[in-house]
C-alpha cells in the first residue's frame, strides 16, 4: 500500500497550510505545533487584541461625535448671535467653522487619525485665537472645553494605534 499524497497539515485557526517543521502557523501566527500553554496563551492575546479594537472604534466614534457637536454648536451659536446683533461678518465666520468641523467629523470615517488630529489642532486653534483677542474667553467654559479636548484627544490615539494594523 502507497500514500498517494502527504496531506499538508492545515492551520486549525485559519487554515493556511502549514509544514510540519514549524512550530508557528506563518500566516496567523498560531502555535499548531506549540503546546497547550503556548495555544492559551495565543487565546488571550486575540481577545485582548480584539477588545482593544473595539475600544479603539468607540473612542474614534465618540471624537467623531464630538466633531459634529461642535459644528452643530458653532452654527446654533452663529445664529442666536446674528439675530441678536445681526452681525453678519461673524455668522460667515461661524458658518465657515462649523462646516469645517462637519467636513472632519465626515472625512473620519475614512482617515479618522489625520481628520480628528485635524479637528483637535483646528479646535486648539480657535481657542488661542480667541484668547488673542480677548484673553477672558479663555476661561469661559473651560470644563467643557477641557472634556471636549479630551475625547479628541482620545480618538486621535485610537486612530493612531489603529491604523498600525
Ligand atoms: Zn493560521
Amino acid at each position: 500500500m502507497e500514500e498517494i499524497a502527504i496531506q499538508q497539515p492545515l492551520c486549525s485557526q485559519c487554515s493556511a497550510e502549514i509544514t510540519s517543521t514549524s512550530k508557528f502557523c506563518t500566516h496567523c501566527g498560531f502555535p499548531e505545533n506549540g503546546d497547550e500553554k503556548e495555544k492559551a496563551v495565543f487565546h488571550a492575546k486575540k481577545a485582548m487584541k480584539k477588545n482593544e479594537i473595539m475600544d479603539d472604534h468607540k473612542r474614534i466614534s465618540s471624537a467623531r461625535n464630538t466633531l459634529y457637536w461642535i459644528a452643530g454648536i458653532n452654527l446654533v451659536l452663529g445664529f442666536i448671535h446674528f439675530f441678536a446683533s445681526q452681525d453678519i461678518a461673524s455668522l460667515i465666520v461661524q458658518i465657515i467653522v462649523g462646516a469645517i468641523y462637519l467636513v472632519l467629523a465626515y472625512w473620519s470615517q475614512k482617515k479618522p487619525f489625520a481628520a480628528i488630529l485635524s479637528g483637535l489642532l483646528f479646535y486648539l486653534t480657535m481657542i488661542a485665537i480667541l484668547a488673542i483677542a480677548e484673553p477672558a474667553t479663555i476661561f469661559s467654559g473651560i470644563l467643557f472645553k477641557i472634556i471636549i479636548i479630551a475625547f479628541l484627544a482620545k480618538g486621535v490615539y485610537s486612530a493612531s494605534q489603529n491604523s498600525k494594523e
